[in-house]
């Protein structure tokens, strides 16, 4: 391992589409990001992993999945295992906002799920980020941290820091609302992020662990996270059904991976694409 932090681009396209219009649809989006110096990852839902991942063969872009169920096997109605995903993804994304809502999934049966993930060779986006209320009593750090050690305690408790996670900070006010955070707010948090990834055990003071932002980006509004060197890149939702918005967002990743890559300055992660 050694090298720049990558710069990512994780499209979440949620319960949107349908198996049949899926592989065009991630055709399409990969014929308009060509850029492999950006990691770029589509989440279809779990009915289309495998359409996507045949649409994707050979054009260097990865396939993740929304979720992961925390145990192995067994007699769990509607689950996916990780093991199942093995072949069909590379990537799981973990404690998505939206499952800690509507599930109610807690930060220690997140972590159970980076578990799965590591074991099954599923390199995990761990979601975490604060409420709107949080944010507003000034205790959006705290909560952050809280939700990363709740969910990486579980995970050490199984073994060694994860090297393969990727963090996803997404603000809960942000999501899906058309309102995004500040980019400075956000650098801020992502520093908090490797801060506390530090505290629990990360190699070289949690330096390599890549950070994304989420919430309402666009081709827009990307560039203000991908102008701060602490965000490595982003978790679109909304946008990553539409083509024209997934090549813009990847045409300024690209920019961003370009002066890391002239700069040399981002220490190491592999790109797991
Ligand atoms: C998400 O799904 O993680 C997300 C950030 O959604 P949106 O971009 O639509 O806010």
């Amino acid at each position: 391992m050694g090298g720049m932090r990558p710069v990512i681009i994780a499209g979440n396209w949620k319960m949107n589409g349908l198996p049949a219009e899926a592989g065009q649809l991630a055709l399409a989006i990969a014929a308009a990001t060509r850029y492999p110096e950006v990691t770029r990852i589509l989440c279809p839902p779990f009915v289309s992993l495998a359409i996507v991942d045949a649409a994707l063969a050979g054009s260097g872009v990865a396939v993740g999945a929304q979720d992961v169920h925390p145990e192995a096997a067994g007699a769990y109605t509607g689950g996916v295992s990780a093991a199942m995903l093995a072949g069909l993804a590379t990537w799981a994304i973990v404690g998505h906002s939206e499952r800690r809502r509507d599930q109610g999934e807690t930060d220690a049966l997140i972590g159970r799920k980076v578990v799965r993930c590591v074991e099954g060779g599923l390199r995990p986006i761990l979601c975490v980020g604060e409420q709107l209320a949080e944010r507003e009593g000034g205790r959006a750090e705290d909560a952050v941290r809280e939700q990363l050690r709740g969910a990486l305690s579980v995970v050490l408790a199984a073994g060694p820091f994860p090297t393969d996670l990727v963090v996803a900070y997404e603000p809960v006010w942000a999501i899906g609302t058309g309102r995004t955070a500040r980019g400075a707010d956000a650098a801020a948090m992502a520093d908090a992020i490797r801060a506390t990834a530090a505290e629990l055990g990360a190699p070289v003071g949690g330096s390599e662990l890549p950070v994304l932002y989420g919430g309402s980006v666009t081709s827009a509004s990307v560039g203000e996270f991908l102008a701060e060197p602490s965000i490595d890149g982003a978790l679109v939702g909304g946008a990553s059904l539409k083509v024209d918005e997934m090549a813009g967002i990847v045409a300024r990743a690209a920019v961003t991976a370009a002066a890391r890559h002239a700069s040399g300055t981002h220490p190491a992660s592999t790109t797991g694409a």
